[in-house]
């Protein structure tokens, strides 16, 4: 392939380094293709580790999926391990989450919730909630392994149930499922789109970490402070490079952005599934990665930020944290005020966010302002405009992030955390326990520097593919360690 391009004479091509993987006593060299917190991360520990670098950014700044809230909530150390490990390196500056901000609060009719408010005035929701949680968490409670969740038949057939189903059996009163809809689409994806064993899965990685420790912090200024921070430590990062191609044969890798070629030893593609089907890869990918990298689920969501030229609301009013709305609205936080105003972040999921993207941006801030003013009567006189993010629809992401829908946990299990020669995969969507998260992100990066690393010293990396059922013993059918009935009923 570089040879190809050589002979087109259109471009230049800039060897990194040599291609020799074999000259030991050369500097290896990498390539990683993204500048998210998961390239950026797999960038640091590379070069950390005497490797030099090329990070190639498609867009103007690194970063990646950076949101709109210039103030990002975090997890604690217990919470958020690897987080926490770069952001004391870097000496990022946190602030304490207060108190209030620290467990769910719920918006239904327009009027707040806190939980123990929803306990004492509306008891029989607070007490459907809680039998959602009680469900989900036996749920959880049956899976050994986060890191092998299928690994009894049972098991398995979850991950052929739709969360909307399991949710249907509950039957939980309309508020209260309206609620719980209202959760699943913000953190995951529509509950009729989603695998009941990919809900599982998470809740069983967080079964024993309380929601205090996941909404423990703010960051100022959000991820793109940690962004910048790897940024400042790497050598060479390349932005506006958007990635066409990349060959790799026996010697090492050819990486094609625009008009220029990149070689090194090794790559790093650090970028969402969507924008790897737009990276024409030489060899190319096999049919199994390629049906999982054209249907697997993303979940959807979009920020609006809504400003107003004074708060809108009543200075008891919280609208901060992780509240669930119960007309849709979809998490709602107020932002730090900018130039004197006061903002809403409104947090569009599932498909509110699918059904939206039929509007234009002025007509989707419209929609949601409308929804608003019902609840706050001054929202459009101090109305002064807005600002709107579509993950869905951004051609590099294709989505919010990775929401397993049915089959596609067991199908596609850890398919991407194995390197396929010189090519490592990176992204919150290869991260087995966090997906979805800066956490899952960040984490993907270390492990993908660290298979480039193991590749170059010779080691072989065997990644335990597809989850497949140990027995043939049809879905429901008690199995050791099952509580009687207890799964059966999901089969009926
Ligand atoms: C609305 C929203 C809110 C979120 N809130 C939170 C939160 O509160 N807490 C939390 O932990 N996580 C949150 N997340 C998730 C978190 O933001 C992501 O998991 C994380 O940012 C993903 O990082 P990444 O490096 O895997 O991917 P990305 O950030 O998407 O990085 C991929 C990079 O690759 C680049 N790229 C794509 N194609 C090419 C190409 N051909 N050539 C070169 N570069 C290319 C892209 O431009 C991008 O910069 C949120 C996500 C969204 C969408």
């Amino acid at each position: 392939m570089a040879g190809r391009w050589v002979r087109a004479g259109t471009w230049v091509l800039l060897s990194v380094l040599s291609l020799s993987a074999a000259a030991k006593d050369k500097q290896p060299s990498a390539i990683v293709v993204g500048a998210g917190v998961a390239g950026l991360s797999a960038a640091y520990e590379l070069q950390a580790k005497g490797w030099q670098v090329t990070v190639l950014e498609a867009k103007a700044v690194a970063g990646g999926r950076n949101g709109l809230a210039t103030s990002e909530w975090i997890g604690n150390s217990k919470a958020q391990p690897v987080l926490n490990h770069y952001v004391d390196s870097f000496k990022l500056k946190t602030l304490p989450a207060p108190e209030f901000v620290r467990t769910p609060s719920y918006l239904i009719g327009g009027q707040f919730f806190s939980s123990s408010d929803l306990k004492d005035k509306q008891p029989a929701t607070a007490e459907a909630l809680a039998r959602f949680e009680k469900s989900l968490d036996d749920l959880a409670a049956s899976i050994d392994d986060p890191a092998n969740p299928a690994a009894n038949n049972t098991l398995f057939a979850l991950d052929q149930i739709t969360v909307a189903k399991w949710l249907d059996k509950l039957q939980l009163p309309e508020t209260a499922r309206l609620l719980v809809n209202q959760r699943i689409r913000s953190r995951y994806d529509e509950p009729s789109r989603l695998s009941l064993l990919y809900l599982a899965q998470q809740s069983r990685v967080y079964r024993g970490v309380d929601d205090r420790d996941l909404r423990a912090a703010r960051l100022p200024g959000g991820s793109a402070v940690l962004a910048e921070a790897f940024v400042k430590q790497l050598k060479t990062l390349k932005t506006n490079a958007k990635v066409t191609s990349v060959s790799q044969d026996k010697d090492g890798v050819t990486v094609k952005a625009g008009a220029v070629g990149y070689s090194a030893d090794y790559v790093v593609l650090a970028v969402p599934l969507k924008a790897l089907g737009q990276i024409q890869l030489t060899p190319a990918l096999d049919a199994k990665h390629l049906a999982a990298m054209k249907s697997t689920n993303y979940g959807w969501r979009d920020q609006i930020l809504l400003k107003f030229k004074q708060p809108v609301w009543d200075s008891k009013a919280r609208l901060s944290g992780e509240i669930f709305s119960d007309k849709g609205l979809g998490m709602l936080w107020i932002e730090p005020a900018m130039k004197g105003g006061a903002n809403v972040v409104i947090n569009l999921s599932g498909d509110n966010a699918r059904i939206l993207q039929a509007f234009g941006d002025r007509q989707m801030a419209d929609q949601v302002l409308i929804r608003l003013h019902q609840y706050y009567p001054k929202a459009r006189g101090a109305y002064s405009g807005y600002e709107i993010r579509r993950y869905s629809t951004d051609p590099s992401t294709g989505g919010a992030y990775l929401a397993f829908g049915p089959g596609q946990v067991t199908r596609n299990w850890r398919l991407w955390e194995q390197p396929l020669q010189r090519v490592a995969f990176a992204g919150e969507h290869t991260d087995t326990l966090y997906p979805g998260t800066l956490e899952g992100a960040l984490r993907s990066g270390q492990r993908a520097a660290k298979q480039v690393e193991d590749l170059y010293a010779g080691k072989t990396i065997d990644v335990p593919g597809t989850l497949v059922a140990k027995k043939t013993a049809p879905a429901g059918a008690a199995e050791k360690g099952d509580k009687p009935g207890f799964f059966s009923k999901l089969f009926d």
